[in-house]
């Protein structure tokens, strides 16, 4: 495989880091993760736009330009064959001294992995998941900002480990004031009356290029589309419940708490948002 840092396509053993770049030594940094359908990457300018978002709020230049930076990213998908699958993006602080100070940095990493994606099994999309909801609470938004895709996923991988913990794959996360945040990498929306509710993202989500897209397609099939705070007690009377990413795309969630969403099979709302999906993310352009 190769990997690109800096400008240049090296092999995986030769793709090094120093150990005391802060991208590892304090989770600075930031990152996207990318797919590829059919050859074709997937909300390329998006991924780009949220990427440099990122960065601004933590105060992190990118050395180059988006223009170069969507360059690179083509290059090494094209370099390693990779027609579907997953590019992971990352910029780091770079080099800097034991303590924190990021000022005194230099040599920020820029580097590209494309590889293959791990997917939920087929079966989990025909038969729905479980989840739970998580005790850790989402970042407040005065802490790390939940809207930053930062390297730094503690919060999400406390909630991860609640979930696995009780043997299900995600957990619902809620923000300081008790309103549905999101999953551990995925975004939340549930269907009630045949209309769909998410969480705004000022409620401590990730603001997902996915959620865009699938709200985008529900409105084109004359969905409405809500977006509102939402409580555990919605998440426990809701029709249909599903959440939406860049890995898992569009994935029913049939179970929440021990508590039976609609009849505890995936919905047909939100079989015919997944199905759409499918269509769209194959047959779409970057
Ligand atoms: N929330 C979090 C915390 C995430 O890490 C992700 C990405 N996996 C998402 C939501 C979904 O965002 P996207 O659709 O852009 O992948």
């Amino acid at each position: 495989m190769k990997i690109w840092i800096d400008g240049e396509l090296v092999d995986e053993t030769d793709a090094k880091i120093s150990v005391f770049d802060h991208g590892l030594l304090y989770g600075d940094g930031v990152f996207e993760g990318i797919r590829v359908y059919n050859g074709r990457i997937f909300e390329l300018k998006a991924h780009i736009r949220r990427l440099y978002e990122s960065a601004k709020a933590i105060r992190l230049d990118i050395p180059m330009s988006r223009e170069e930076l969507i360059k690179a990213v083509e290059k090494t998908a094209d370099a390693n064959a990779v027609s579907d699958g997953y590019i992971r993006l990352i910029i780091t602080r770079g080099v800097g001294t034991l303590g924190i100070n990021p000022l005194v940095c230099h040599d920020g990493r820029s580097i590209i992995i494309a590889d293959n994606i791990q997917l939920y099994p087929e079966e989990l999309y025909e038969r729905g998941i479980k989840v739970i909801s998580a005790t850790t609470v989402r970042n407040h938004p005065l802490a790390v900002p939940p809207q930053i895709k930062s390297l730094n996923y503690l919060n999400n991988i406390l909630a991860k480990l609640e979930a696995l913990d009780n043997n299900v794959p995600e957990a619902v996360m809620y923000n300081h004031e008790g309103y549905v945040a999101e999953a551990t990498a995925d975004n939340v929306f549930i269907v009630k009356n045949s209309c769909i509710y998410t969480p705004p993202v000022q409620a401590g989500a990730l603001e997902g290029i996915t959620r865009g897209v699938v709200i985008k397609l529900a409105e084109e099939e004359n969905l409405r589309v809500v977006e509102k705070n939402l409580t555990r007690f919605d998440l426990y009377t809701c029709d249909e419940f599903f959440l939406t990413g860049t890995a898992a795309e569009v994935i029913s969630v049939v179970e929440i708490d021990g508590r039976a969403i609609g009849d505890g099979k995936p919905g047909p709302i939100t079989k015919m948002l997944r199905k759409k999906f499918f269509k769209y993310a194959h047959g779409k352009k970057s």
